[in-house]
């Protein structure tokens, strides 16, 4: 049995924790034949720029490339991508190929004098400023050891000094999840160390996808090739950064909060200018200027790629208007001062012509996908042609940094459309489709049956169409699971698809679905989600919020129960109601009418999540207090579904 301990994960879709047995699958995807992938003629791979910037102020790495966390087992492994080197081999498109070789590049850094960064030693940056008497650490990574890996490293290299403050740009656990490996509750009590966050950020780390957690968990695994080898068939990276670190993420809230674009603060001697970017790359987010550097740091907002106005993993879909003016403002308020500007991942851009173009040419790329597809759907086209006919212009399709490694044209021109109209094109034959198993079985009849699919399947396979070759044997398999040759030529789809994509996640996406098609779904990797900071952080509301969701409608059906929980360390209170299987909760008071109550303490509450004691142990221990009926109660609990993370997605 392998346990893969993804702290956070299902709270905030996206890998960290701990895989205790390094036992991963390793397995390369079935090779197929293959030829070479052309990237769009609109780039020009002779501009090696980029690469003298991702190189640019190289100090020096780590000996060993292993980091490992306290047992041994390997947390992220800086020479896991050595394989890509030299031109691009036929199975990956030689957009992504580059995006990962200047990815995989590993370090410490410096941007100017008194700023550096380590890069490649997770998804993310580790930013480092120079204050008077330590180091403001902008951004510590996704695990505790990467983080301090990071952080051994510039004291190695640079001389050691304390940590005097931390900064979290935002709620996002590959810029929070590595704290504890640089400082430690004690520094946060005694005021040693201060932790700056915009304001919302706690709730928002534990909230953002709570409620829809497991859904959006089982996507991540697909989306960042969790199961993947990493290999030139597999995994080789995710645009955004290459890989996810597997060790232990934690959350301390911060000891100032920002609220306000212009509010200024003197950090061990460093002036910071904050400026707010909430609702676009994260709910809540800052960048701000430093202008003893004349630096900016651009936190996510602007990145060396496209990013996801919707992330395929699933989240609340972001503005792309909201987002370009967001930059647009940077541009007003700090652009004719910045020298530099760094950010939360890949490499800084430097020199003031080079940083405004960079950010216009961002502004606008995400200005450009919300107002032309808006254009097109108020000419009354649909998501889907829309999404096919949207391209950059070649001003903007020319920088590899509006490139979609991560987020795509495509993906994010849909993503707009629904955030302005839903799912639903207002097509009459959309309103009450059939489920997809339904609609493929009569599908597959009305074209004659599987064998008739096939044949003209083998066909245009062998022509390339793999788009609408994809789409029908999805049918097929839908219609016939057991059916092996539809599930094998539709893998070799899904391969020859993800080949040809210049999106990490997108790649990620289609291989993981051809690995699932062949074998069965790993079940045997158990998902840990426990995590001990975000427990202890998450807000009682969203706590019985998430209660409700969990609460199976229709076995709940025609009871009544009420449930009072009544906190006896933090004094919190709250009433449960349950009717028309519905599950409604009022903070703040105890009902006096109630079939149950209970009495706990919100530290027990917290183990009992983490799974690491039972309510019924707590209960013999006389640390659970019960008044009313346990029947009900038992009643109550057992109306409460458990989620399984290994849910089919690419079968029925
Ligand atoms: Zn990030």
């Amino acid at each position: 049995m392998r346990i893969l301990f993804w702290a956070g994960l299902l709270a905030l879709g996206l890998f960290s924790g701990c895989q205790k047995n390094a036992d991963t699958p390793t397995a390369a995807p079935e090779n197929i034949e293959q030829t070479p992938v052309k990237a769009d003629p609109v780039l020009d791979f002779s501009d090696r720029a980029d690469f003298a910037a991702a190189e640019r102020g190289f100090i020096a790495t780590r000996d060993n490339g292993e980091i490992r966390g306290a047992d041994g087992e390997l947390v992220y492994d800086l020479n896991a991508y050595k394989f890509l080197e030299g031109p691009a081999p036929a199975t990956v498109n030689p957009s992504l190929w580059r995006q990962s070789q200047l990815n995989a590049k590993h370090g410490l850094y410096e941007v100017t004098d008194g700023i550096y960064q380590v890069r490649g030693f997770d998804l993310s940056n580790m930013s480092i400023i120079r204050g008077d008497t330590g180091w403001i650490i902008v951004d510590p990574l996704i695990s505790k050891e990467t983080a301090k890996a990071a952080l051994d490293l510039a004291n190695e290299q640079l001389g050691a000094r304390p940590v005097s403050a931390i900064i979290l740009t935002h709620s996002h656990i590959d810029h929070y999840g590595g704290i504890r490996g640089l400082v430690s509750t004690q520094d946060i009590e005694s005021g040693k160390v201060q932790i700056i966050a915009p304001e919302g950020f706690t709730r928002e780390t534990v909230s953002e996808n709570i409620l829809a957690g497991n859904q959006m968990a089982r996507r991540a695994g697909y989306m960042f090739g969790a199961f993947l080898p990493k290999s030139p068939e597999g995994h080789i990276g995710s645009g955004l950064g290459q890989g996810i670190s597997l060790g232990t993420s934690g959350l301390i809230p911060p000891t100032h909060s920002v609220t306000h674009t212009g509010e200024t603060l003197t950090i061990d001697g460093v002036t910071i200018v904050f400026q707010m970017a909430p609702g676009a790359e994260a709910p809540q987010e800052f960048m701000f200027y430093l202008p003893q550097f004349k630096a900016f740091c651009q936190a996510e907002e602007m990145n060396r790629t496209l990013h996801n106005l919707l992330t395929p993993r699933g989240a609340q879909i972001r503005n792309g208007l909201v987002w370009s003016k967001h930059i647009d403002q940077t541009i007003l308020m700090f652009g004719d001062k910045t020298d530099v500007s760094f950010g939360s991942h890949h490499w800084p851009t430097w020199g003031n012509d080079e940083v405004i173009e960079f950010y216009e040419k961002q502004r606008d790329t995400y200005r450009y996908i919300h107002d032309q597809t808006l254009r097109l759907a108020n000419h009354g086209m649909t998501m889907t042609e829309i999404a096919e006919q949207i391209k950059l212009p070649k001003s903007l399709a020319s920088e590899f940094y509006n490139r979609g490694y991560y987020g795509t044209v495509n993906f994010n021109s849909k993503a707009q459309y629904q955030f302005y109209y839903g799912w639903f094109d207002g097509n009459p034959a959309h309103l009450n489709p059939l489920p997809p198993r339904e609609d493929a079985i009569e599908t597959i009849r009305y074209m004659g049956g599987a064998d008739a699919v096939l044949d003209k399947a083998n066909a245009d396979y062998d022509e390339g169409n793999y788009r609408f070759v994809a789409s029908v044997l999805n049918k097929l398999v839908f219609a016939e699971p057991k059916n092996k040759q539809a599930a094998e030529l539709l893998a070799k789809t899904y391969q020859q698809l993800g080949y040809q994509a210049e999106s990490g996640p997108w790649r990620d996406f289609y291989l993981s679905g051809a690995q699932e098609l062949r074998r069965p779904l790993m079940e045997d990797i158990i998902i840990n989600t426990g995590n001990p900071d975000m427990i202890a952080n998450l807000p009682l509301d969203l706590f019985f919020d998430l209660m409700a969701v969990k609460l199976n409608g229709p076995k709940a059906e025609g009871l009544e129960i009420k449930v009072n929980f009544n906190f006896t360390d933090t004094g919190d209170k709250a009433a449960l109601h349950l009717q028309h299987s519905v599950l409604n909760t009022r903070m703040g008071a105890l009902d006096e009418t109630a079939d149950v109550t209970i009495h706990l303490a919100r530290t027990d509450l917290n183990k009992i999540m983490l799974k690491q004691v039972s309510f019924q142990t707590l209960m013999k221990q006389k640390k659970i207090k019960v008044d009313g009926s346990l029947l009900t109660l038992r009643k109550f609990m057992g109306l409460q579904d458990e989620f399984e993370y290994w849910f089919n997605i690419v079968k029925p």
